[in-house]
């Protein structure tokens, strides 16, 4: 049987999985976009709190990417977003609002801590003028740095480094656009592996799994052979799952999961025509009833 896209019945009925990734849904791609932004601020705020208890060199941003792949799967996944440039864009905008994010929000403390200090300053010199009313003048506080300054600054200052060592000047920036790629690569371990779980171009939602369970394995072997999988080698007890849209209107994919004798894992992995599909679910209704 050809596959064609354009037919609902053939590609139903063809034994190949579907197209992989999903069109551009411009509403869906808006909401996905204004939510990544949205996790990568939150990430930020999150980070710059809790870095003050606990921040390991380079461990800390890579956790940092990991906390914001989880969020940015699950929006996928609610979204059901599968369009994958549009994914790419979303990754790299919350990573770039989470890393600048991070410095604005460090600026903002110190400019804080800042304000307060001149601030005291005044109380303590309006005391003392109280006491010794020919006091001279007090001399106008330096003016709070703005974000970009406070960004030269820290730069000049230098960012102290493991094993006594330490960065300066562009050596910051370096670590800088370095911590931004950690982040980076922590969130796109996390997504970039989801983006190519099937999806079904037809409703525009991923595959979800509809059927599963534990077999013995000889109805493992039974299924392998409907659908021209190899057969399970082994004795225990094997894994099964039918995974499907949300319409049934792409090819069922049918997956088996078994350990073998020397402990090695091995999963394979079908698209079934209707007709397979059918067998597949009447040889397991037959095996569950007469195993009740
Ligand atoms: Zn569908």
């Amino acid at each position: 049987m050809t596959h064609s896209a354009d037919s609902a019945d053939n590609e139903l009925n063809s034994a190949r999985g579907p197209v992989p990734g999903g069109p551009l849904v411009p509403g869906r791609a808006a909401v996905w976009l204004a939510a990544s932004g949205t996790v990568g601020v939150l990430a930020a705020a999150a980070a710059e709190v809790v870095q003050t208890y606990f921040a390991p060199f380079l461990i800390f941003p890579l956790l940092v990417g990991l906390g914001i792949g989880v969020l940015l799967l699950l929006l996928l996944r609610v979204l059901h977003f599968a369009h994958r440039p549009g994914i790419v864009w979303g990754v790299m905008l919350s990573v770039a609002m989470c890393v600048c994010g991070q410095h604005y929000l460090a600026y903002r403390s110190d400019a804080r801590r800042l304000r307060q200090r001149i601030q005291v300053r005044e109380q303590e010199y309006q005391q003392l003028k109280a006491t010794y009313p020919d006091l001279p003048e007090l001399s106008p506080p330096p003016p709070v740095p703005g974000f970009w300054e406070h960004l030269g600054r820290r730069l000049e200052a230098g960012v102290p480094l493991p094993f006594g060592m330490a960065a300066r000047g562009w050596q910051v920036a370096a670590l800088w656009v370095f911590d931004g790629l950690l982040v980076l690569a922590g969130g796109a371990a996390i997504v970039v592996p989801a983006m190519y779980l099937p999806y079904c171009r037809r409703c525009l939602r991923w595959y979800s799994t509809v059927r599963g369970g534990r077999i013995k394995p000889a109805l493992a072997d039974r299924l392998a052979r409907l659908a021209k999988l190899p057969e399970p080698q082994t004795t225990r007890l094997c894994r099964y799952r039918l995974l499907c849209c949300h319409g049934g209107c792409s090819p069922t994919r049918l997956e088996l999961s078994w350990e073998a004798p020397d402990g090695q894992n091995y999963l394979v992995y079908a698209w079934l025509d209707s007709d397979t599909r059918r067998a597949v679910n009447d040889t397991l209704d037959e095996a569950l009833q007469t195993a009740q």
